[in-house]
């Protein structure tokens, strides 16, 4: 998840967990069934690699040891494995006895270049290159409980494979946060070397994101549920001349004031912000030497979120339009450059629905909750172009900790309370399970 912007836990951790969620089983999975027993069986082992995977965290595109730590044990579950998906990506297939469908659960497994400050026993000392810097390395999105959750999930998976009515594709992902600058990598790159394709092709994709929510929570939203996100880039140019006399020259710094004010009308005054939210942020500017020269050139950098292709459309030719206008009016020019980075992170709202009832198994009816759509962008947005998904959140807040008190994703303070893990096993457990059960029409 990007939104460009403690745990003193021992052996007792584990201890809890069974308390934690046979309470929260829902009346459709009491506890004793049969995955209810492999979830509790595999949950120690699913903190394990969580905390191993966060002991040893790798930047994106770096991903050597924590994928091999997932193609060994999908190769152990007897998984049918490929590697080197995307760089470093890992993909699994897991046939079932009977004919049926075929639905893929997808993890990330990058860290951030984040230096961490928790005092959890297993806390990252790790450090590493990003982009030419020498950078703390840290877990602090959740990708290490996203990859440990999905390998509990296959190992319960592989243990009813004779019962499977269809194949289960396991998609270990690198480079969710994105590549480092000249390099490829993450959903787009594993969707273009065919991931979604032969031998087992998906008609549906399911995942999840960690987040400093209600513990046990899975909140979710039908359709647009994380942002579509646009790099824009505007260069506006003038003419240079003294700062006593700008009347010489054209004065790009004051155009540049100007464009940005005016960029904030178009939300405010011209999209219909009923239909779906838009955010246009201008986050970096940059021109001029010193106080008394007006510089021929500034740059501004900024970032463009919406929920609608439509709105997005509009609203990337109202950012050009004004932008050049807003120059011409002084006689500058502007040069406006905008790079996709993400499609809208869309819950087709007829998966959404039919999944529902297994979210609510997997982490009881009260806890399962809509939300507002979530302005930070996921690279997921690259399958769900592709078949229809559900992208949903799991809470880990500390208990008792506010959710607006918690250090959000990509804080060096984030903390994954580890109770919440098995309701993530269970949850993609039960929706590839319910998933390929339906009846086909
Ligand atoms: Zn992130
Ligand atoms: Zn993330």
């Amino acid at each position: 998840m990007k939104l460009h912007k403690k745990f003193t836990a021992g052996l007792l951790a584990c201890v809890s967990l069974s308390q934690f969620w046979s309470g929260a089983a829902g009346a459709d999975a009491p506890a004793g069934s049969p995955v209810d027993a492999a979830v509790v069986k595999v949950t120690p082992k699913v903190v394990a690699w969580r905390r191993d995977i966060h002991q040893h965290p790798e930047l994106s595109n770096r991903e050597v040891r924590t994928s091999k730590l997932v193609a060994d044990h999908l190769r152990s579950l007897g998984i049918e494995v490929t590697t080197g998906v995307a760089h470093t990506g890992v993909v699994g297939i897991l046939r079932g006895g009977q004919p049926g469908r075929v639905v893929a659960l997808r993890a990330d497994m990058d860290a951030l270049p984040v230096t961490e400050q928790t005092d959890v026993p297993f806390a990252s000392k790790v450090r590493g290159k990003f982009n030419g810097q020498d950078v703390g390395v840290m877990h602090a999105c959740g990708h290490d409980a996203h990859t440990a959750m999905l390998m509990g999930a296959a190992e319960v998976l592989a243990g009813m494979r004779k019962d499977l009515h269809g194949t289960v594709k396991f998609i270990f992902q690198p480079a969710e946060e994105g590549p480092p600058t000249g390099e490829r990598g993450g959903a787009a790159l594993m969707v273009e070397e065919g991931v979604l394709g032969a031998p087992v092709q998906p008609s549906a994709i399911f995942g999840i994101h960690v987040w400093p929510g209600e513990p046990g929570t899975i909140s979710y939203r039908p359709r647009g549920q994380m942002a579509a996100a646009d790099s824009l880039t505007i260069v506006v140019k003038g003419v240079q001349t003294h700062g006593a006399q700008p009347w010489h020259g054209v004065d790009p710094v004051i155009v540049s004031a100007q464009i940005m004010t005016a960029l904030q009308v178009i939300p405010s005054r011209q999209l219909n912000i009923t239909s779906a939210p838009a955010v246009v942020t201008i986050g970096s500017i940059h021109g001029g030497v010193r106080g008394n020269i007006v510089p021929d050139q500034v740059e501004m950098k900024g970032t463009i979120r919406t929920f609608e292709p439509e709105m997005r459309e509009d609203f990337l030719k109202r950012i050009r339009r004004t932008a050049e206008m807003v120059a011409q009016s002084s006689g500058a020019t502007a040069e406006v450059t905008v790079e996709p980075y993400a499609p809208v992170t869309y819950n087709d709202p007829q998966l959404t629905n039919q999944l529902l009832p297994s979210l609510r198994r997997a982490a009881g009816d009260d806890k399962v909750r809509d939300m507002l759509p979530v302005m930070g962008s996921e690279d997921f947005s690259h399958y769900t172009r592709v078949v229809p998904g559900l992208y949903v959140f799991l809470g880990i807040n500390k208990e008792g900790v506010p959710t607006g008190q918690a250090a959000e994703n990509h804080s060096p303070q984030f903390y994954v309370n580890e109770d919440a893990l098995p309701v993530g096993v269970r949850a993609l457990t039960f929706v590839a399970l319910d998933y390929l059960n339906e009846p086909r029409s």
